[in-house]
């Protein structure tokens, strides 16, 4: 049986790493993306356009059996062109909720998955009305097109009502109230094409700035039953698309329970330690699934730890020294806030995973 050729919509590093856990089992990838030093270039054919780039998609279509994508903002009508000629997974209807935060948080809501207390806004007028219904301790966001903390703005008083909304007003919004949380986790779910399912354990998520900084897996002191309503959060959110490949959902613990606060339609940073925290990682998983493949198992392989690589270059040479260390670079130049990598640290015992974590840290800190 020759494997399936994939196509993916998107070139960056989570494209890279679709590519890095495929190619082992035969699998031949090409890639769209308009920048030519795409990080996912590396690992398979590169065809350089535009997602509206219909010359560039038809050829990419001509050359797959199916597609996928790693870019969430993926335009709706890109994946809807391509699946009237090739299958794509995860479904596009999913797109279109996962792109705007009002119609996920909707979303949310039918499926009985708690979110922060939500209001549209669309005016000034709104988000007044907005900040008396909610409270004034909230977040104003764009519904669109945010990621990295970009498009937010806390509002901690009604005197801050005016400096955000002429900060990023004028695009359609979304006031959420604040979420009063212990700490950020995510769940990784996977779904293929026979329907079954499968879940990573809870991870605990840092974030500065708007960006993932650091993952730990699996999260500290989650009971079981907490890690089964992550895990049925994810599956109702799976079974009500027909959705195939992995999703990731981020959740607030809060001392009322999980809270949802939005969800990925593709592999996520949250889960890049199940490359070597896993048995088979969320990449492998997705490409499991959108091929039509029985699943692999998602237990853990000792404890994980994964820090982003943002910004500027470490010394590799460093890096390496440490033992239980996994480093990945994704072939990017350094730009401020940019990722250029992530290092995974896994060890079968807690101590030793803390005491390279600290040395990572430190030549992280350093450079
Ligand atoms: P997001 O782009 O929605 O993931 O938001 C980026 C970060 O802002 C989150 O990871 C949280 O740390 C924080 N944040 C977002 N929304 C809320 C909220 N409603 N309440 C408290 N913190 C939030």
């Amino acid at each position: 049986m020759s494997f399936p050729k994939i196509g993916v919509l998107g070139g960056g590093q989570l494209g890279r790493m679709l590519g890095l856990a495929g190619i082992p089992l035969g699998a031949k990838f090409v890639f769209l993306d308009s920048n030519p030093l795409s990080p996912a270039a590396d690992v398979g054919e590169l065809i350089l356009g535009g997602y509206d780039d219909t010359t560039a998609l038809d050829k990419l279509i001509d050359a797959v059996d199916v597609v996928t994508y790693e870019f969430e903002n993926v335009p709706v009508a890109t994946a809807e062109y391509v699946a009237a000629r090739k299958p794509v997974w995860p479904p596009p209807s999913v797109l279109s909720v996962a792109q705007d935060r009002l119609k996920e948080k909707e979303f949310f809501q039918s499926l009985g998955i708690p979110t922060a207390p939500f209001y549209e806004v669309n005016s000034l007028e709104d988000l007044h009305k907005a900040v008396k219904e909610i409270g004034s301790q909230g977040v104003l966001k764009t519904r669109t097109m945010g990621y990295d903390g970009k498009g937010q703005f806390r509002i901690r008083s009604e005197s801050d009502v005016d400096t955000a909304w002429n900060e990023i007003g004028g695009v359609p919004l979304i006031y959420e109230g604040f979420v009063n949380f212990k700490r950020e986790l995510s769940i990784l779910g996977v779904r293929n094409q026979k329907g079954e399912v499968a879940f990573y354990p809870l991870v605990e998520n840092v974030h500065n700035e708007g960006i993932l900084r650091l993952s730990v897996a699996p999260a500290k002191d989650v009971d079981a039953l907490v890690q089964k309503v992550a895990s049925d959060y994810s599956e109702k959110v799976l079974n009500a698309f027909g959705y195939v490949g992995v999703l990731a959902i981020e959740l607030f613990d809060t001392e009322d329970g999980l809270v949802a606060n939005e969800m990925a339609p593709r592999v996520h940073n949250s889960g890049h330690w199940t490359i070597e925290g896993s048995e088979i990682s969320q990449f492998e998983n997705h490409i499991r699934a959108v091929c039509d493949l029985p699943l692999g198992s998602t237990s853990m392989v000792g404890y994980a730890a994964m820090l982003n690589v943002i910004g500027d270059l470490p010394k590799l040479g460093d890096l390496l020294e440490v033992p239980n260390t996994h480093v990945h670079m994704y072939a990017k130049s350094e730009a401020p806030r940019r990722k250029l990598g992530h290092v995974t640290v896994r060890s079968p015992g807690q101590e030793a995973l803390q005491e390279c974590l600290a040395l990572v840290r430190r030549i992280l800190v350093n450079r």
